[in-house]
């Protein structure tokens, strides 16, 4: 049950200051001297800066060994090295994915994360272990943080069999978008992976995130086949491109063909910024009008040993990566990370307006981009109207 709240002397974005009524978990009132309903509980928000819930709109929590001993990670240079690798600690590892999962789950919320997109890998080794974890997870936090759970062939679709068997499985189970990699470098058959992935999509009414690593040329034809299939299917608005590291590696002229044509079909992308590849650029997205948001990837599981569940510290490696230093441009990288990332995930319900669900997070920050910049404990989180956490911790 969440309960009525009255928090007052809050400032949405680094604006003047404003009480916020929340009511059946929603925002009932947001303005200048809100008057108090009698009996109701309030919050002194010390003139702390106000931020709509964080998204994390690209993770992967079912593999994380958050909480758990220090992986010692010795990983050969490639991807194929990653995930082989990874599926063979998973042989004898013995992972809690729904432990773990709930884990950093719980950490993010403390840090303010409402809604996240995660990929819970499927393969023909461990199934649907990871998934059935991940919903878990979801379904202890439900009351309190929005979670989309991608069903993902992280091996592969199509070049294992029993693989697509499975995503049908997974997708009946609860998971709610189709997963997909790297078509040709991964797949190895782009034609066959692709359509396979949007018959996935189409049979149960689901949207699609596929993860494209794919540098240069390979990754420029796989894009140019999506974009075929979500225009042909009528997919507007249902598509996600992670990473699209092509987008980062092929001339301007090409790379902004492409991103017209995602701004026309609204393919958003997912970018988890890395230092290591060639990213797709916030300002070229920006002015396609290509919606471009922000996650971790990974935390500190198999693949890597690096990240936080902190969206405000995930929004600075996202402006650091870009090159972008201005106050304004910080504005940007936030919205990476709230507005952008609920436009790109279909989340409902999102924002500082009244009628909106209640995620409300309290920063010690003068402005936005001292938040970013910053990343202080969360002061207070509110998660669909209840407080959940304090001073950074649970409560
Ligand atoms: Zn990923």
């Amino acid at each position: 049950m969440s309960s009525d709240l009255l928090i007052r002397n809050v400032r949405p974005y680094g604006a003047d200051a404003v009480d916020v009524l929340v009511r059946d978990g929603k925002i009932a009132a947001l303005g200048a001297g809100v008057a108090p309903p009698p009996g109701i509980a309030s919050e002194d928000g010390s003139g702390a800066l106000l931020l709509p819930g964080l998204i994390e709109g690209h993770t992967h929590i079912d593999k994380s060994l958050w909480g758990a001993p220090w992986h010692r990670n010795e990983v050969g240079p490639t991807r194929l090295d990653r995930i082989d690798g990874e599926r063979a600690w998973r042989a004898t590892a013995a992972h809690d994915s729904a432990a773990r999962s709930l884990a950093l789950a719980r950490d993010f919320l403390a840090a303010g994360t409402t809604r996240m997109r995660t990929h819970a890998d499927i393969d023909t080794e461990i199934g649907l272990a990871h998934l059935h974890g991940t919903l878990r997870t979801r379904g202890a936090l439900i009351d309190v943080m929005d979670m989309q759970v991608a069903a993902f062939p992280q091996s592969g679709l199509t070049n294992r069999p029993g693989t697509e068997d499975l995503m049908d499985a997974a997708l009946r189970e609860g998971a709610g978008i189709v997963g997909g990699i790297d078509p040709c470098a991964i797949e190895g058959d782009p034609v066959r992976c692709l359509d396979a992935t949007f018959a996935l999509a189409t049979r149960h009414g689901k949207p699609v995130d596929i993860h494209l690593h794919e540098t240069g040329e390979m990754g420029a034809f796989s894009l140019d086949l999506i974009l075929q299939r979500t225009a042909a299917l009528g997919m507007q608005g249902k598509v996600v491109i992670s990473h699209g590291f092509c987008l980062g590696s092929i001339p301007d002229r090409d790379r902004d063909a492409l991103l017209a044509r995602m701004a026309k079909l609204d393919v958003a992308i997912a970018t988890t910024a890395p230092a290591s590849a060639p990213v797709p650029m916030l300002t070229a997205c920006r002015a396609a009008g290509v919606t471009m948001f922000g996650g971790n990837d990974g935390i500190r599981d198999t693949w890597q040993p690096y990240g936080r569940p902190d969206m405000l510290d995930r929004a600075m490696h996202i402006g650091l990566r870009n090159g972008l230093r201005r106050d304004d441009e910080l504005d940007w990288v936030l919205e990476c990370v709230t507005t952008a990332a609920a436009r790109g995930c279909s989340f409902s319900g999102y924002g500082l307006a009244v009628g909106d669900r209640a995620d409300l997070v309290l920063v010690d920050a003068a402005t936005v981009a001292e938040a970013v910049v910053v990343a202080p404990p969360r002061r207070l989180v509110v998660a669909a109207g209840r407080v959940v956490a304090r001073a950074g911790a649970l409560v």
